[in-house]
């Protein structure tokens, strides 16, 4: 992390900004917009080129644990999801948006980013993620915009058909899916991971994003998009983490397919393939203790990536200016990029 003597002033302006917490950030919108303007993040507004590698902490990340699947207010250092940051353009104006996983890390960056392009926003969410949540609902909310919660557990075929339903009727209409809801857990052999967790893995990641995507597609009407989350590991497996590694390489498979399909129905199909992300994922149980520490480390930019800097691929790929863009895997990975 750059020492304060470093930063520059807007960059220092910005932290100081950021640890004045939640609640200035939600009702001090319009004050978080103008800071914005004058931000290094390069989320928006920004005119000056900005250095990448000096923005946001970076490894060694303080030791931590939480059991799943965690909350982002609980993370040292908090990610940042462009709640200060993000400035919408009008982008998604009159959009209607369902995410899953919308509640923390990349889900979240991109619900207040799309929030703030002017869509109406439902996220799906864990019960025990209630607390996150509610903090994104009301950052939806600050963007003038409605927000839909739907807590549940998408391993069920059932809650996904309703979870849609809900969405369909409280937002009055659906033009934009993200499945990005995703179980990670490492395990160091194929010997340790029991059929319970391959199951669990599967359910979540694959199971649930078809189920979704099926109830969804009735509803979507041309000019829509899905925009399913894979990742790096995809392309290139971690050894420790097998069951999910396959997820996400069957996850952009299956975007490249449906996108084929989709398109006689005028409608979008891609995928993001992030790099290291630093979210809830991650600290519990998606990577171990001493590779949360140095998370990010291994990319050639050195530090994660924070999902505010992959928000805007969403917004890219969800918007009608990406109206060409289909059957694509867009990669954010700090240098180690996809094939
Ligand atoms: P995250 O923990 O903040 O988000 C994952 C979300 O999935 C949770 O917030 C939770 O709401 C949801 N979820 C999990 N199981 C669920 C269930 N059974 N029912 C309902 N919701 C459930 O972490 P994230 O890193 O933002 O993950 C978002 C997506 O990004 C995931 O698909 C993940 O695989 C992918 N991804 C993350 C990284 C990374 O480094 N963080 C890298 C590549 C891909
Ligand atoms: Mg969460």
């Amino acid at each position: 992390m750059p020492s304060d003597n470093t930063m520059s002033p807007s960059r220092r302006k910005l932290m100081q900004g950021a640890t004045a917490g939640l609640m200035t950030a939600v009702a001090g919108h319009a004050l978080a917009q103008s800071e914005s303007s004058a931000n290094a993040t390069g989320t928006a507004g920004a005119t000056a080129p900005v250095d990448p590698r000096g923005l946001y902490p970076h490894p060694p990340f303080p030791a931590q644990e939480q059991p799943w699947p965690g909350l982002a207010g609980r993370m040292t250092p908090r990610p940042d999801h462009g709640e200060t940051s993000y400035r919408g353009t009008g982008r998604l104006n009159g959009r209607r948006a369902l995410i899953t996983g919308g509640d923390s890390g990349i889900g979240r960056a991109a619900a207040i980013a799309f929030a703030r392009e002017g869509a109406d926003v439902a996220i799906v969410y864990l019960p025990a993620e209630e607390p996150d949540a509610k903090e994104v609902v009301q950052f939806i909310r600050a963007a003038g915009q409605t927000a839909v919660a739907l807590p549940g557990d998408i391993r069920s075929e059932s809650f996904c058909q309703s979870l849609v339903n809900n969405a369909v009727q409280q937002l009055g209409g659906l033009d934009i899916v993200v499945n990005n809801a995703g179980r990670q857990q490492s395990h160091d052999s194929i010997l340790d991971i029991s059929t319970e967790q391959f199951d669990w893995t599967l359910r979540t990641n694959l199971y649930a994003m078809f189920w979704i995507t099926k109830a969804a597609i009735p509803h979507m009407p041309p000019g829509s998009a899905i925009i399913n989350t894979s990742s790096v590991n995809a392309y290139d497996p971690s050894a420790n983490l097998l069951d999910y590694a396959m997820t996400k390489a069957a996850i952009a498979n299956f975007t490249k397919g449906l996108a084929k399909q989709m398109i006689k129905k005028g409608i979008r199909v891609n995928a993001v393939a992030p790099g290291p992300f630093w979210t809830a994922l991650q600290v519990t149980g998606g990577q171990t203790a001493e590779n949360v520490q140095k998370f990010g480390e291994q990319v050639p930019m050195g530090r994660p990536g924070q999902p505010a800097e992959i928000a805007p691929l969403y917004v890219q790929l969800a918007s009608a200016q990406a109206s060409y863009v289909t059957g694509q895997v867009y990669g954010a990975s700090g240098g180690a990029g996809n094939p």
